[in-house]
């Protein structure tokens, strides 16, 4: 699927609570109203859930937690259910990617490519996990008994971006259901509707009424009611390291549960002049700061590269970055997608042109891309001749902008690599695997890409940041453990 026309998309709004869709419509309560990034046209408005609604959905989730079976149960009953579950998510990938598309800035083509399998693959693989990661039993003297139990919290509350409304929700959500805990899902106020899909199609599957629940609804009235909720067991979270600071105040101020923490980055790529085809180096390091118009994570933004090569690799990075064709999400040539609201393609430029005013040298974008429909594009846009100091050095900018600074050493490249905040992800572009490896030991981030940049489909590779990027990990063995609390039994046998 390559293109859809937007028209045709029918929106179903509410909270999805106890195995059903609120919608009916309470006069008194707050809406936001949802636009489309590639228009700017509103479509749609979502319903704030206040206190009282919260606490009627975690309520709810956790009555299914402690009434159904759902924890309970065979690890490989769940693990049945999980799966046709993913089955149901890929079958619905006519469905789903066009509704990803219409709301987010993911094109179609990539939605239904990509989100909605990786989404579906991603359930597979904490459904295969859930008879696989169980306790222990400890090294005790034979007069005793140790066991450590693993079992799930009750009630998770999880909290999602919108920049791969999927991707982050189902990266928080499936762990925790395999581990046989119940979910309370707040997407983000801007792309609030895939959500209410994943919860209808986990109910088809049979996951029992009430065990994964999706409310909306702003992060200062609703994300701040839901992890200061008594009730909730624990919470992760995705979102920038600002509101990250804030819900790990909140989770200390109410009860000291434990949080799981994605946030943001401002990561670098490590280009040595014997990178091994510079021409597909230039297309990655292009492709990894324009992909999703650079509102990604992991974006590469600060291009470190070693000062023989500069020019050439800038040259062919600018060339890349000329091809792109922005335009919207539901338009079959997009490669360059819109920035997801006006304020924040306003921020991007902001930093952008005080960056120019203090000294960077633009050499490619710096303004709004022209594109077929009214939505906030930008242009890709190189900055070169900025020091570690630099605004745009040192602030995630969240959109296709990528800086420039160039190095002779190994030594300086890693003093340059390190950012005083954020550790999130690192590129190393090199032939030499010692300089890899010595590159990879020196980088302080929570992922190093090697001759590569971007996850690939391996699941059993965890996500997650060091310094302010984060806490704990997406992904992998190590978020589906994260999702379980682990209970001490020691018995005496001779009693
Ligand atoms: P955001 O922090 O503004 O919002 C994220 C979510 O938190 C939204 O659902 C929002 O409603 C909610 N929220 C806001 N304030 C809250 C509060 N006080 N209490 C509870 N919930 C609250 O982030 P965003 O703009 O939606 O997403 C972009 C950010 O996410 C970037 O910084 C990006 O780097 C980060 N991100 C990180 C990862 C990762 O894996 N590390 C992945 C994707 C995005």
């Amino acid at each position: 699927m390559d293109r859809f026309d937007p028209a045709s998309i029918g929106i179903r709004s509410g909270h999805f609570i106890g195995g059903r869709l609120i919608d009916e419509i309470d006069e008194g309560a707050a809406r936001i109203d949802v636009a489309r990034p590639s228009d700017g046209v509103a479509y749609a408005s979502v319903p704030v859930a206040d206190e009282a609604v919260i606490d009627h959905a975690v309520q709810n989730a956790w009555s299914a937690f402690r009434q159904s079976d759902w924890a309970r149960r065979a690890p490989r009953e769940r693990a049945r259910v999980l799966r046709k579950f993913a089955d149901l998510v890929a079958a619905d990938a006519a469905n789903l990617a066009p509704l990803e598309a219409l709301g987010s800035t993911r094109p179609v083509r990539d939605a239904y490519n990509w989100d909605v399998p990786f989404t579906a693959e991603s359930i597979r693989f904490y459904a295969e996990l859930a008879d696989k990661i169980g306790g222990e039993v400890a090294a005790t003297d034979h007069r005793h008994l140790g066991m450590i139990i693993a079992e799930p919290y009750g009630v998770i509350g999880a909290i999602a971006p919108w920049n791969f409304p999927l991707v982050m929700g189902i990266w928080k959500t499936a762990p925790a259901l395999a581990a046989g805990n119940a979910v309370v899902l707040k997407p983000s106020e801007l792309t609030p509707f895939s959500a209410l899909r994943l919860a209808e199609l986990a109910l088809e599957a049979g996951v029992p009424p009430g065990i994964f629940n999706v409310v909306q609804g702003d992060g200062r009235v609703s994300g701040d009611a839901l992890v200061r909720h008594p009730r909730i067991g624990k919470v992760t979270f995705t979102g920038s390291t600002h509101t990250g600071a804030a819900i790990m105040a909140a989770c200390a101020q109410t009860g000291t549960r434990p949080v799981t923490l994605e946030l943001g980055g401002k990561s670098p790529q490590i280009v040595f002049a014997d990178a091994p085809r510079l021409d597909a180096v230039a297309r990655r390091i292009a492709g990894a700061i324009t992909g999703n118009a650079g509102q990604v994570c992991v974006a590469g933004s600060r291009l470190l590269v070693q000062r023989a090569i500069a020019d050439e690799l800038i040259e062919r990075i600018a060339q890349a970055f000329g091809e792109l064709k922005a335009g919207p999400t539901w338009a079959a040539g997009t490669t360059l997608p819109p920035i997801i609201s006006e304020p924040q393609a306003q921020r991007i430029d902001a930093i952008v042109q005080r960056s120019i005013a203090s000294g960077a040298v633009l050499r490619c974008g710096g303004k709004r891309a022209d594109a077929a429909t009214p939505g906030a594009f930008y242009e890709p846009t190189l900055l070169c001749g900025v020091t570690p100091e630099s605004e745009a050095v040192r602030s995630e900018i969240f959109g296709p902008v990528l800086t420039v600074q160039t190095f002779e050493t190994e030594e300086e490249a890693l003093a340059l690599a390190a950012h005083p905040e954020y550790g999130l992800a690192a590129g190393v572009h090199t032939a030499d695997i010692g300089r890899a490896l010595r590159m990879v030991r020196g980088i302080e981030a929570g992922t190093v890409w090697v001759n590569r940049y971007g996850r690939t489909s391996d699941f059993v590779i965890p996500t997650g940041g060091y310094k302010r990027s984060g806490i704990g990990k997406d992904l992998g063995r190590q978020a589906y453990e994260a999702n379980l609390r682990f209970k001490s039994v020691l018995i005496d046998t001779e009693a």
